[in-house]
């Protein structure tokens, strides 16, 4: 487990060049921002929680990236450290939200009413709809940067509030340390729970410090509706079910999101959020709504052919392998899911993948009689 050291105060008897990180083998935006200049300016400060700037972007710096993917390079300690370190995180957030600018205003749409269709995705093609985004509690670090206390007082807090949960919500808190490895693993293979922190990124974050200590899932009894209290962010909320119904899933995603916010804002914690960024979450690549939607979808004849990451580009959607992040596609079956976090209402964003995924299926469909799908191919959305 990687270990910090970036409190050393001993590196301010070194000049700013001979502390600033090699970048050069570097693919992340961090890395394409910083500069020694920069890392001179805001190398001394610290937020009133004491993160500093060497916090913010170690994970980067452990994890130069790969050619062709890539990665945010850096992770906030606390909602303080947007504002503070702006001059690195403003362009990072621009190059990695298509251009957002430090002026721009994020707006918030979590009616599902103003979603148009949505119910019906072909199951045949369609295996699963899932929706998640992140909620970080005012007034405590985020993960990266948060103490046992801190934590601790996080999962009280979540016990609490989704204690309160009723009818098709109702459910239960499962700590992770008091589940059995065969529990846990069960879970992860059922796509309910978190894998454990294996990623470089994320150790290098300092997300697996203390790892169980705090960390938990709840879920509702149909386990349709679940809460992850301290993995990347204080709170992942998701609602998730079998076949092709995101109308169904995103509408309880916004019911239950929106009953959990109210719950913790009655007992006085409100969670991060702003009119520029939205929704403060650990990984700026998160801003605004943290949303992704997606599903896990069969598209073997889709995925091989030669401009699939083209069409899926224009249809503003990224995939992944059905494991999660960082894995890889297991007999044609992807997770594709909305590219954007920031600058759309999630309602828009949940809107790209309905109808992005129509497309692609239509599209299968007609590889699968052997048809041409040039004409089919949308324009840049
Ligand atoms: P995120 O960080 O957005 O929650 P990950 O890629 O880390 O997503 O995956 C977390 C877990 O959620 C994995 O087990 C993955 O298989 C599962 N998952 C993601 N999308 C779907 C989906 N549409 N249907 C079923 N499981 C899903
Ligand atoms: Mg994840």
């Amino acid at each position: 487990m990687p270990f910090g050291n970036t409190h050393n105060q001993m590196k301010f008897n070194f000049a700013p060049g001979q502390e600033y990180p090699d970048l050069s083998k570097h693919n992340n935006h961090m890395a394409k921002v910083l500069t020694e200049d920069m890392y001179e300016r805001l190398r001394d400060k610290q937020t009133s929680t004491g993160y500093t700037l060497d916090d913010v972007i170690q994970t980067g710096v452990d994890n130069p990236g790969h050619p062709f993917i890539m990665t945010v390079g850096c992770v906030a300690g606390d909602e303080e450290t947007y504002e503070l370190y702006k001059e690195l995180l403003d362009p990072v957030i621009g190059d990695r939200h298509g251009g957002y600018k430090p002026t721009d205003t994020h707006k918030t749409d979590l009616n599902p009413d103003n979603l148009k269709g949505g119910d019906d995705l072909d199951p045949n093609y369609v295996l699963s709809s899932r929706v998640r985004t992140g909620r970080s509690i005012r007034g405590f670090c985020l993960p990266p940067h948060c103490s046992r206390g801190e934590r601790r007082a996080i999962e009280r807090l979540s016990i609490e509030a989704l204690a309160s949960l009723t009818g098709d919500l109702k459910g239960k808190y499962l700590a992770l340390k008091n589940m059995t490895e065969a529990e846990q693993q069960q879970l992860i293979d059922d796509h309910f729970l978190f894998d454990k922190p294996v990623s470089p990124l994320l150790l290098a974050a300092g997300m697996g410090r203390d790892w169980p200590d705090a960390r938990g899932i709840w879920h509702n009894d149909s386990k349709t509706f679940m809460v992850w209290v301290n993995e990347e962010d204080h709170l992942r909320v998701i609602s998730m079910q079998d076949g092709g119904n995101m109308k169904e899933v995103f509408t309880r995603f916004c019911t239950g999101l929106t009953t959990i916010e109210n719950l913790f804002k009655e007992k006085g914690n409100a969670f991060m959020w702003n009119e520029h960024l939205g929704y403060i979450l650990t990984c700026p690549s998160n801003l605004g709504t943290g949303l992704r939607g997606g599903v896990h979808v069969k598209l073997p004849n889709m995925s091989k052919h030669p401009q699939f990451e083209d069409i899926l580009g224009k249809l503003r959607l990224q995939k992944r392998g059905t494991g999660g992040v960082d894995t890889a596609a297991v007999g044609g079956v992807f997770d594709i899911s909305n590219a954007d976090r920031l600058g759309f209402s999630e309602v828009e964003l949940v809107q790209m993948v309905v109808d992005g995924v129509k497309v692609l299926v239509e599209m299968e469909k007609a590889l699968e009689k052997g048809q041409a799908i040039e004409a089919m191919i949308p324009a840049q959305k």
